[in-house]
């Protein structure tokens, strides 16, 4: 088959990864038998740079084009940058706001998984970590508190700040129905988290979820309240499978589940709309620090890359292909220097820089 990918590859390690995302394609489509168009993008720095703004309208259009979208990462150094003293809708980060929005990336997915080889990079207990965990965090992206009506106003004499967060029950239905599928692709089981003991979002979020539960019979729904989530992750983290939650129980879960995994350089998400187009890109940021070393971990944009296979595409066994090769790889002691052994033991251990992990990949797909 034949698809159309758009590459914002953008700034600082992000052109690096990306490249080595697209030979791991280019070499599954030799495999399996398919093609891939790569159509580059320009968004963030390099953007501000070229066109005088982050993401003008033709690359929204050339986005929109595509039948997915992978990027690499934007931004530079946020102290140092010329591009940090321009207003903030002119910055690089304004461009990823303005493309989630036009594309209407309403869902965002962060898987979190303890690959064995790398657990000791796990800052749990031991005898945690050694449980393993493998879960996905399915965060509402386009509603709740960072989308509602806001003011800072003065009120009986004191500055008083508003913000609002609401839902309605069609962004809650959509969302919890992407979780609801995802699930059925994974171990079926969904944890719902809100604050319904207090918020009357949350309130709504369970009811929703709990109707569209009914859609989905062989998948276990179960609700827990944000506070505890926050503390289960920590406590007992093989329990979850899909875990389900509003923009910014999210925001703030999913950073705490990738950072129990302990390696930034792995870790993979998606972003998508009603349609099965989607945004693909690793969880970590462009890296100013080790840009343009040929150092970068590009294994989470390869990750993002099999997600897109199997959410945009429905191509699973090719997905499978490329993530059975990273546990390979890793069996086989291949590392990037963001994740060498800490004790400093390297027997077994091969360390390899950007491109020679993007071959590591390739050679065993
Ligand atoms: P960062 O994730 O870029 O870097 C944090 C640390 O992790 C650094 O030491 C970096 O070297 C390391 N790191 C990150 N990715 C790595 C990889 N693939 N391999 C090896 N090491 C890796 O976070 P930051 O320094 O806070 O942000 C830098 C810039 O990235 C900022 O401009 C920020 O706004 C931007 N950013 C962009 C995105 C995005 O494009 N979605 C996300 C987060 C941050």
């Amino acid at each position: 088959m034949k698809f159309n990918i758009g590459v914002i590859a953008g700034d600082g390690i992000g052109p690096e990864i990306t490249d080595e995302a697209w030979k791991v394609l280019l070499k599954v489509g030799q495999v399996y038998g398919h093609e891939f168009v790569r159509t580059d993008i320009l968004m963030g720095g390099c953007s501000i740079d070229a066109c005088g703004e982050p993401l003008t309208q033709e690359a929204i259009d050339t986005a929109k084009a595509q039948d997915a979208v992978l990027m690499g990462s934007i931004g530079g150094n946020t102290s140092t940058s010329p591009w940090y003293k321009l207003p903030p809708e002119k910055r690089p980060e304004a461009g990823l706001l303005k493309i989630r929005k036009e594309l209407g990336l309403f869902a965002n997915l962060r898987p979190a998984y303890l690959y064995p080889q790398l657990a000791e990079a796990c800052p749990l207990r031991s005898e945690v970590a050694k449980e393993g965990f493998d879960m996905l965090i399915m965060r509402e992206l386009t509603g709740g508190l960072y989308f509602g009506d806001r003011y800072t106003k003065e009120v009986d004499g004191l500055m008083t700040a508003v913000d609002t967060l609401s839902y309605n029950e069609t962004e809650i239905r959509r969302i919890a129905k992407r979780a609801f599928d995802v699930a059925l692709k994974r171990r079926k089981k969904v944890t719902s988290v809100d604050k319904a003991n207090v918020l009357d979002s949350s309130r709504l979020w369970r009811k929703i979820t709990e109707e569209v539960a009914k859609d989905y019979p062989e998948v276990e729904l179960s609700h827990m309240l944000v506070d505890n989530a926050a503390m289960q992750l920590v406590k007992d983290p093989a329990q979850f499978d899909v875990i389900l939650t509003e923009n910014m129980f999210g925001d703030i879960l999913s950073d705490e589940a990738s950072m129990v995994t302990g390696s930034i350089g792995m870790l993979a998400s998606a972003s998508l709309n009603e349609s099965k187009f989607g945004l693909y890109e690793p969880s970590g940021g462009s890296a100013p620090d080790i840009a343009g070393q040929g150092i970068a971990n590009p294994l989470a944009t390869i990750l993002s890359a099999a997600m897109m296979l199997r959410f945009s595409f429905d191509l699973d066994k090719e997905a499978d292909a490329i993530e059975d090769a990273v546990r390979a790889l890793l069996d086989d002691g291949i590392r990037t220097g963001d994740i060498l052994p800490q004790s400093g033991d390297l027997t077994g251990i091969t360390q390899v820089g950007t491109s020679g992990m993007g071959d590591a990949v390739c050679d065993r797909i």
